[in-house]
């Protein structure tokens, strides 16, 4: 079958033939319709520190995808082939302490589809029907294809209770822009959002965010006296992972406000002043994933209710175009960049 695989320890990736997987008795073969480029593909593409020590080569990378249903493991009674799914990238382990207790998305044994595992930039993805998520009629592929990343900003954004609360999301890459609507369908007040890239802003301003900062050349104190806002953002949503970026936000919560730290900061590490932490009280919870499956459930429902993500998608490219699509993320000049395997 086709595939983009991670064939060499060198920046790129490249279309290749590799074996179509097997099914297990408890798995489902999917055959892909469209994948989207994650960051975590961008890593991978780039081939930065954490690729190179993360990913076996060779190795067919991808996990956000929408497909239909090839054929199912004999244990498999759920499922049927011709339905259309998409796919939760976490594999965990159903047996540790966590998983047993329903909190899957903390499982310490997991493993990732396309990072630790065969991925879904191929004709054909294998992988357990746990993780088989079908999707109803009224969603259509496009937006199908992304509920990965769409989730890590409900998984997010769900964290704290957002009812009439004045929200900082800070970094306005895709999940941080479906963040914005995602807050303000869930009942918040104010939504900025902000970022140093103006592409990104202008579409996070798009989405529906109050204002749209751009910390380079603006003052966020401005923007908040602007609003009225005299004690601070209420909610925090971290999804840059620029250690700047987190401070920003802990000096500009209230006392008493809850942060959500999604993006990852390379490396590991970041320098913020504690004392702020500690003397107003904050909260700060990390986030990994989606739950398993309530974020699910809750992507197909506030679709369903009326929740507008749409423009988040900037790109759609057949698959054979996809050094395009991969140097789109690399600009930074991009929402979400879809792959057509139709
Ligand atoms: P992205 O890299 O596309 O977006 C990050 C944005 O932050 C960029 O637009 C960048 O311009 C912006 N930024 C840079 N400096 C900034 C600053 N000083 N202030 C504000 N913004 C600034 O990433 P994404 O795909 O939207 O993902 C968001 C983050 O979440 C990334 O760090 C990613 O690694 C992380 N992530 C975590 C999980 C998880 O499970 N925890 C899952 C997916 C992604
Ligand atoms: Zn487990």
């Amino acid at each position: 079958m086709k595939s983009l695989m991670k064939a060499k320890s060198e920046p790129g990736i490249w279309m290749a033939d590799s074996l179509k997987p097997d099914i297990g008795p408890n798995d489902v073969l999917i055959r892909i319709k469209k994948s989207a480029i994650c960051g975590t593909d961008l890593h991978i593409y780039k081939w930065d520190q954490w690729a190179q020590k993360t990913i076996p080569v060779p190795m067919v990378v991808g996990h956000e995808y929408v497909g239909v249903i090839e054929k199912v493991g004999s244990e498999v009674k759920h499922l049927k082939q011709g339905q259309r799914v998409s796919g939760e990238g976490h594999i965990v382990c159903g047996h540790c302490r966590n998983c047993r207790a329903g909190k899957r998305h903390l499982c310490p044994n997991t493993l990732g589809v396309g990072v630790n595992r065969p991925g879904s930039f191929a004709e054909f993805l294998s992988i357990p029907a746990d993780n088989v998520f079908p999707i109803p009629d009224d969603i259509d592929d496009e937006l199908a294809a992304i509920f990965d990343p769409f989730g890590n900003a409900v998984h997010t954004a769900l964290s704290f209770d957002l009812v009439g609360e004045d929200v900082l999301i800070t970094g306005a890459g895709p999940i941080g822009c479906m963040a914005v609507p995602i807050c303000k369908h869930a009942g918040a007040r104010h939504v900025v959002i902000t970022d140093v890239n103006p592409y990104r802003l202008q579409l996070a301003e798009k989405m529906g965010a109050t204002r749209a900062v751009n910390v380079a050349n603006e003052k966020l104190s401005d923007v908040m006296a602007n609003l009225g806002m005299k004690e601070g953002f209420d909610v925090g949503l971290e999804m840059s992972g620029v250690e700047s970026a987190f401070q920003q936000m802990i000096g500009n919560m209230m006392n008493g406000g809850k942060i959500a730290l999604l993006g990852i900061p390379p490396g590991g590490k970041m320098d913020i002043d504690w004392n702020q932490v500690i003397f107003k009280g904050l909260i700060i919870k990390g986030i990994y994933g989606r739950e398993m499956y309530e974020t699910w459930y809750k992507m197909v429902s506030m679709l369903q209710s009326g929740l507008n993500i749409r423009d988040v998608i900037t790109h759609r490219l057949p698959i054979d175009q996809y050094i395009d699509g991969f140097e789109a993320m690399k600009s930074g000049q991009c929402g979400k960049v879809i792959l057509n395997w139709d």
